[in-house]
């Protein structure tokens, strides 16, 4: 099962970073800090989007906490 797909912003579009996990449900972090922030608590299963939370906009020091990849 591939559970790896890497979701984009649902609002605007951008790559996003993964945050913590929580079971099957991860945070998602997007990565337009000058004009979207937003962040999403997602349950992905083989490429499906089965939940989706808005968990609102996404203070500078989370985010930096999880931007190793970029
Ligand atoms: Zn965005």
């Amino acid at each position: 099962m591939n559970d790896t797909v890497e979701p984009l912003c649902l609002r605007c579009g951008a790559e996003m970073i993964a945050g913590p996990r929580g079971g099957a449900a991860q945070n998602w972090y997007c990565t337009d800090r000058a004009n979207c922030r937003q962040g999403f608590n997602l349950t992905i299963r083989g490429g499906d989007l089965l939940f989706r939370q808005d968990i609102g906009e996404v203070d500078d020091e989370r985010f930096e906490m999880y931007n190793t990849g970029l």
